[in-house]
């Protein structure tokens, strides 16, 4: 996997660009700049030998101007600080951009999922819990899944927290599993609003769909879903990889197939009728669409020359470097950027929320619907920003409107500094 060095730095990258748009002081660009919170937490876990083993775990509070931090608990080797205050600060303009009324926060711990056995799981997921408890709430700050971590996970994570409070608070976290508070559509909003953003971009800037040849880095919870309904429009999904390695077919696969294999034999390799690929291929076999849906810092000065897509949605959060995005931007390839085009998952997140503590919930229509108006409303807000404020100066290319990930902190940040302004804290 290349390696992304220095994340959090180059996280801040669009954060800078926007700001010299906008002009802000840079007093307000250093707040931005720095998490209000970050805790690290040991935690001790009961292993089934017997032993004892000794887990590191993040919560990071990035800004909560404009209400509760809110963002997923990863679960993955990788997970170390500065990506999880990336994480966190991705958090925060992307509840902006979709303006959910939440701050920016996530979490994570050091560790294997995949090597793991159900009962060490939840007495990780269990201890972890207790270890931030003080420092999460339903108004203070809602994890969620991502990479490594699922509804039962927040199952778990949800009773130990309820113990610990003497009550019943289903809204503390989302994602949960439909019996115990969870929403209607959250298994597949991340993919759906993927889709919706997707359909967004193509009817803007024109790029046909019927036949499009779809990529997909990375084949989990949220590639799954925007494979289906690509398919279901007559998009061919002509490569897809995992971290054990990829399928390619030019005629195109099947998705539900792949997804059915997948969970049949933990990988998307060896699956009928297709090539072996590796992991990183998908990122350049020639394709119209993209989708990096794995994990941050795969398309990178490297490799991204090699892109052919037109148009490249970013489920994944942090897949594309700043080096890549001013390369594809060069090429004049689309980005809808992560802040935007993964925002599904966390819109209906905030109806799980809002249904949690109303206590009356919502049908998949409603859901469907809702979410539908969100994604097509902030794609069309990125867009006006994109134009009005000719954002390509800074990357001098004549292609003004296409640059849509500066385009989207400009939306994020005026909403940020707006909020915070409006508290004096500023
Ligand atoms: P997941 O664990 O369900 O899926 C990730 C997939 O990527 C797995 O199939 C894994 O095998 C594969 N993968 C890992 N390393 C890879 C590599 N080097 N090359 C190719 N494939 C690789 O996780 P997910 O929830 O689908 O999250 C994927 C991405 O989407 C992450 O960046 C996450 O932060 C982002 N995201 C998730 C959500 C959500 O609701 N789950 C919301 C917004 C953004």
């Amino acid at each position: 996997m290349p390696n992304p060095g220095n994340l959090y730095e180059k996280a801040l990258t669009p954060l800078k660009k926007a700001a010299a748009v906008l002009n802000l002081e840079p007093d307000v660009v250093e707040v931005l700049s720095n998490p209000e919170r970050v805790l690290i937490v040991s935690i001790p876990t009961r292993m089934d030998n017997g032993k004892i083993k000794v887990f590191t775990g993040y919560r990071v509070q990035h800004n909560t101007a404009r209400g509760p931090a809110k963002g997923g608990i990863r679960y993955h080797p990788g997970v170390c600080l500065d990506e999880v205050k990336s994480l966190a600060f991705w958090m925060s303009n992307k509840n902006a951009i979709v303006g959910v009324p939440f701050g920016g926060g996530k979490g994570g711990i050091t560790c294997n999922p995949k090597e793991m056995s159900a009962g060490e799981l939840e007495r990780l997921t269990r201890g972890y819990a207790a270890a931030i408890s003080k420092f999460v709430g339903v108004d203070q700050d809602i994890p969620a899944p991502d990479v490594g971590t699922n509804a039962q996970i927040m199952g778990w994570f949800v009773d130990e927290y309820c113990k610990i409070a003497g009550k019943s608070i289903p809204g503390v976290i989302t994602a949960k599993p439909l019996d115990i508070g969870g929403s209607r559509g959250r298994g597949t909003a991340t993919g759906r609003g993927a889709f919706f953003a997707t359909l967004e971009a193509v009817k803007t800037y024109k790029i046909p769909l019927k036949g499009a040849r779809v990529s997909i880095q990375g084949f989990g919870n949220v590639a799954q879903p925007i494979a289906k309904y690509l398919f279901d429009l007559g998009c061919r999904i002509i490569a897809v990889s995992d971290s054990t390695g990829g399928a390619f077919n030019a005629k195109g696969m099947h998705p539900e197939k792949l997804t059915k294999f997948k969970k049949k034999t933990r990988s998307v390799r060896g699956f009928p009728g297709s090539k072996e690929i590796e992991t990183i291929d998908p990122i350049t076999v020639d394709c119209d669409i993209l989708i990096p849906a794995a994990l941050e810092g795969q398309i990178t000065k490297e490799n991204a020359d090699e892109v052919t897509a037109k148009l490249i949605v970013e489920e994944a959060n942090g897949p594309t470097t700043p080096e890549a995005d001013k390369i594809l931007h060069e090429k004049g390839a689309i980005v809808v950027p992560d802040v935007l085009a993964n925002a599904g998952g966390v819109t209906v997140s905030y109806f799980e929320w809002v249904q949690n503590r109303m206590g009356y919930y919502w049908s998949d229509e409603e859901v469907d619907e809702k979410l539908k108006k969100v994604m097509a409303k902030a794609f069309k807000e990125v867009y006006q920003n994109a134009k009005q404020y000719q954002v390509d100066t800074t990357l001098r290319t004549k292609r003004a409107e296409t640059d849509l990930r500066t385009a989207s902190y400009l939306t994020a940040v005026q909403k940020i500094v707006a909020a915070m302004q409006a508290l004096g804290r500023i």
